[in-house]
């Protein structure tokens, strides 16, 4: 079966795991890829990736693969760009069009309510994919009946097979078919991104976690030589990458397992790395463990420095106190600090924001990543911002039919009072002392009466990025500087006449 994975402007490790899945089951893999140059949540210069992805050009390209199959993996934001895709791939081509990823899995009924997705897969996707395209038959004809993990149309009835497909031994994935975007995009080779397990234990309320109802069984983790065999499978099979991304959701969970496997990697990879972890996690062992293995930068999500509204809103378990203790213990250990901060949280008042610029400014972030509040479909957050009637009907139905609370595809709510934050957050991590404290005593936040992204969120991000010669912060969170290398590569095959 030959398999055409369309995907928008990030590496999409779901996508690789998939490819090579199937490709190991001898099927043919395609990727095309738009790149959304300079236009996505942060910075919206439309005219950059038209001039080189326009939406025909797309559609031309997917065509050129001649899939029997077209495949996305959506989030709740890619679900309407994918959708319009898909519409014009089925009018053009006529062939099956199935849709996977978070946002599929949470509405899966109401994605399939569109008339152009004809199969919907839940949950993680390889041995149901596969077994799809094994029972692609040479008359082109698929029987979905019983795959585990599938819904899909069948004279516009929908059929809704068990889900069921868990795999409890993670080492048993092939490694991810990493040149499929690497091919697509050659700047990715730089940063070799990798997940060491699947399942995180917290079920804060914004999170797709807080979604999953029996989640010890997706709590798994790979093992140490499995891990260290992808690393050094890449390196030979060319991948040159000169640092890692560990994008688990709590990295350094499990300590045991940690320590051996930083042993192992200090030995055999030595290259430097980044990594996620939860406060309530972090020691002065573990951190100096890190940083004797190469770890760089740390993220720690905080959220808010609000405890009851952390506790009660968020349903995240860790004290004020905990949370700067690990904001100290990371500064004391030389590795860089990126915190993530959600504003516009229901119950929030401006002493909130005015408590949190004190105290970022006490412990100095080497980066404040700033996001106002998401609603996703199922989560509880949103369940219970449903009751206490914050979002209203239209806006539940936007957000799981993929269209976002604005219609438009935006999920989140900016609250304009507290919009001049978004920018002092950022500079927190280099304004001096003295005009901190002058701007919270004088309230000059007041005067950011409106959102100039580029100014609040890129210039900061890219000064602090130069200051501490590290891009990547700047690289991992708005993604500008992957679209500068990609607009530079797209300029050399031009030039080439490739494109
Ligand atoms: S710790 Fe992170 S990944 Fe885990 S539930 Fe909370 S937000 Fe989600």
């Amino acid at each position: 079966m030959r398999v055409t994975f369309v995907a928008e402007a990030y590496e999409s490790l779901g996508i690789e795991y998939l490819s090579s899945s199937l490709k190991n089951a001898g099927h043919f893999v395609s990727l095309v890829y738009d790149p959304k140059l300079f236009y996505d949540a942060f910075c919206r210069i439309s005219w950059i990736n038209k001039k080189y992805f326009s939406e025909n050009t797309l559609i031309d390209r997917i065509a050129a693969t001649a899939p029997d199959i077209v495949a996305f993996s959506v989030m709740s934001e890619t679900f309407n760009w994918s959708r319009d895709i898909a519409a014009k791939v089925k009018d053009r081509l006529n062939t099956p069009i199935i849709f996977g990823g978070i946002h599929a899995t949470t509405c899966p009924e109401q994605v399939l309510e569109e008339e152009c997705i004809d199969i919907v897969c839940i949950g993680e996707g390889e041995a149901a994919f596969v077994e799809l395209a094994n029972r692609f038959d040479r008359l082109h004809r698929i029987n979905l009946q019983g795959i585990k993990n599938l819904f899909f149309k069948s004279n516009s009835e929908i059929i809704r097979n068990p889900a069921g497909f868990i795999l409890d031994d993670l080492d048993k994935l092939a490694n991810p078919d990493k040149q499929l975007f690497i091919h697509e995009a050659p700047h990715m080779a730089k940063r070799y991104y990798i997940m060491t397990s699947r399942g995180c234990p917290y079920t804060c309320s914004f999170c797709y976690n807080s979604t999953l109802e029996d989640k010890k069984k997706y709590i798994r983790k790979r093992s140490v030589a499995n891990v260290i065999g992808e690393l050094k499978w890449a390196l030979k099979s060319g991948i040159r990458y000169s640092y890692v991304i560990f994008g688990d959701d709590t990295f350094i969970q499990n300590k045991k397992w940690l320590s051996d496997f930083l042993e192992v990697y200090r030995i055999e990879i030595n290259k430097p790395f980044v990594c996620a972890v939860h406060p309530r996690q972090l020691d002065r062992d573990t951190l100096n463990l890190l940083k004797i293995s190469g770890c760089t930068d740390i993220e720690i999500g905080i959220q808010t420095l609000n405890q009851s509204i952390r506790s009660n809103v968020l349903n995240r378990p860790e004290s004020n106190e905990e949370i700067m203790r690990a904001m100290k213990l990371v500064k004391e250990s030389g590795i860089r600090l990126i915190v993530d901060h959600i504003g516009g949280l229901p119950g929030e008042s401006i002493e909130d924001y005015e408590k949190a610029v004190v105290e970022y400014k006490r412990y100095r972030p080497n980066f404040i990543a700033f996001f106002w509040l998401a609603f996703y479909p199922k989560t509880k957050i949103l369940k219970n911002c449903c009751k206490s009637n914050i979002l209203s009907e239209n806006a539940l139905e936007g957000i799981y039919r993929g269209k976002g609370i604005d219609g438009k595809g935006g999920y989140n709510i900016v609250r304009m009072e507290y919009v001049g934050f978004e920018f002092i957050f950022a500079l927190i991590p280099i304004l001096p002392d003295f005009i901190l404290r002058i701007i919270i005593k004088h309230k000059l936040y007041r005067l950011i009466k409106k959102r100039m992204v580029g100014m609040m969120v890129i210039f900061p991000r890219l000064i602090r990025s130069i200051i501490d010669l590290n891009f990547n912060p700047f690289f991992r969170h708005i993604s500008r500087y992957a679209d500068f290398f990609y607009y530079m590569h797209i300029n050399t095959k031009r030039k080439d006449k490739i494109l």
